[in-house]
């Protein structure tokens, strides 16, 4: 078959990986550059790439791992492990799981924990445990903070340690982010294996990290913007070019403007509207080269969020204590659900955050000067994951088109693992219409 891919991010590299052994592919990227929403800057004012946004997987995205090795990856040297852990930059609280195996390893974490009460650590065992006999199933409508509350979360376990985690795995803020796609999230990491939980820092840039593998045996248009995909009797048109098949591997408002055009029928109509009405929230990375490389050895730290003082940081990366990071001694902050913060002005986000830094890590090993900063904020970044938010199939009307990307059904909200599953589960649907 000859397959037309319209885009190269994770879900359509994917797509293009499980394909392109057997059959022509063709890949179009409208951007320079590929990775969409996960990829490399090559140009920063530090001299050397860095990513769109700071990005962290964890051991729980088998198919994302899985395919990686499939390429050839050496999985082990291209992310930095660490077990998964929340450790307060301000010291404040400490939980890490240890290095025994699951569901030890948790257990063990929890109890020499610092910072929560031991009747905090109580109502966190109890709702695992909980999650665990509902079989990690929760009422279709319940939002996380829902959740929470039926499980009578205190405060400080909210504010310290629930709300971070959300904000980190689905952008989206308690109050209207989907209890069960959470709870898939927990289910894979914190109630899988040990290797299930720990965190991965990438240590390549994300765009060479497996999509250029990925894609090696595919024609490759980058800079190709498509704007006309219309199905025929024998397959589709793309950009007036014929393929038997054709997945559409971009985000949601870039489908609705692709495929809008051939929707007639009532059916139809609805599945449009229901795309168009999928709603987006920013994600704010800033990277700054401290003058010296900054020695504390945590490679991630929690930062507290206290907007009443326009301090936003969550998430606190510092490359050196990452041995052979792409991004040198840099640090990051990532600031999810960035929409209060964007409203700042440029300036004063970079100023207030390096503010939030400095009395936040006060106690720990002194934060060098900085020198120079960047600061990216991708304004649709991920879906915004609530209980109502429309996910829908690979399949559409139009046979020999098919869809992929993270916002497509899957256990997942906006995350790699998702963007990876779709587009696999997209190619197979290709390769499934071949034999009907
Ligand atoms: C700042 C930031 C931080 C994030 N952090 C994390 C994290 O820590 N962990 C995690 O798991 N996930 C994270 N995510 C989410 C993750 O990046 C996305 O879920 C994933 O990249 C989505 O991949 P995708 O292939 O579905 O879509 P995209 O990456 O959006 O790919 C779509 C591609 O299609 C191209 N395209 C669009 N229209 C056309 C057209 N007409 N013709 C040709 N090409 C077209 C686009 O240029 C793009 O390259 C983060 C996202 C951002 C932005």
């Amino acid at each position: 078959m000859n397959i037309a891919i319209v885009g190269a991010g994770w879900a359509g590299a994917a797509a293009a990986s499980q394909l392109s052994a057997q059959h022509q592919v063709t890949v179009f990227e409208a951007a320079r550059q590929l990775g969409g929403r996960a990829r490399c800057v090559p140009h920063s004012v530090f001299g050397h790439p860095i990513d769109n946004g700071q990005h962290l997987m964890l051991g729980a995205y088998t198919q994302t791992l899985q395919l990686m090795r499939a390429l050839g990856l050496d999985t082990e040297q291209a992310f930095h492990r660490t077990e998964l852990g929340i450790i307060s930059a301000d010291a404040r609280y400490q939980l890490r799981a240890k290095a025994l195996p699951a569901p030890f390893h948790m257990a063990a974490g929890l109890l020499t924990a610092t910072g929560y009460s031991w009747s905090d650590k109580y109502k966190l065992i109890h709702l695992q445990l909980a999650l665990q006999r509902q079989h990690w199933k929760v009422p279709a409508q319940q939002t996380v903070l829902q959740l929470l509350q039926q499980h009578q979360q205190s405060h400080t376990l909210i504010e310290h340690f629930w709300q971070p985690l959300c904000l980190a795995a689905m952008n989206t803020p308690i109050d209207i982010a989907c209890a069960q796609l959470f709870a898939n999230v927990l289910r894979d990491s914190l109630g899988g294996s040990r290797a299930d939980s720990q965190m991965l820092i990438p240590k390549q840039d994300l765009s060479t990290l497996w999509a250029s593998h990925a894609l090696k045996h595919c024609e490759l248009l980058l800079g190709h913007r498509v704007q006309h995909i219309t199905p025929d009797t024998t397959g589709v048109l793309v950009d007036g070019q014929h393929f038997d098949a054709c997945i559409v591997a971009v985000a949601s408002y870039d489908c609705a403007r692709l495929l809008g055009h051939l929707v007639h029928s009532a059916a139809e109509q609805t599945w449009l509207q229901h795309i168009q009405a999928i709603r987006h929230r920013p994600i704010a990375t800033l990277y700054w080269q401290p003058r010296s490389p900054w020695l504390e050895p945590e490679p991630l730290l929690m930062l507290h969020e206290q907007p009443h003082k326009q301090h936003y940081g969550q998430w606190l990366f510092n490359h050196h204590a990452i041995p052979n990071s792409f991004a040198d001694n840099l640090i990051s902050v990532v600031i999810s659900n960035a929409d209060d913060a964007s409203l700042l002005g440029r300036e004063s986000l970079v100023q207030k955050t390096e503010e939030q830094l400095r009395t936040q890590t006060h106690s720990r090993s002194p934060l060098p000067a900085f020198e120079q900063h960047e600061l990216i904020i991708e304004k649709r970044a991920t879906f915004e994951a609530t209980p109502t938010t429309f996910r829908p199939e690979e399949n559409t009307f139009w046979p020999a088109i098919k869809l992929a990307g993270d916002w497509l059904l899957n256990p997942y909200p906006g995350v790699l693992e998702g963007a990876v599953r779709s587009g696999i589960k997209s190619a197979q649907a290709i390769l499934q219409s071949q034999h009907t």
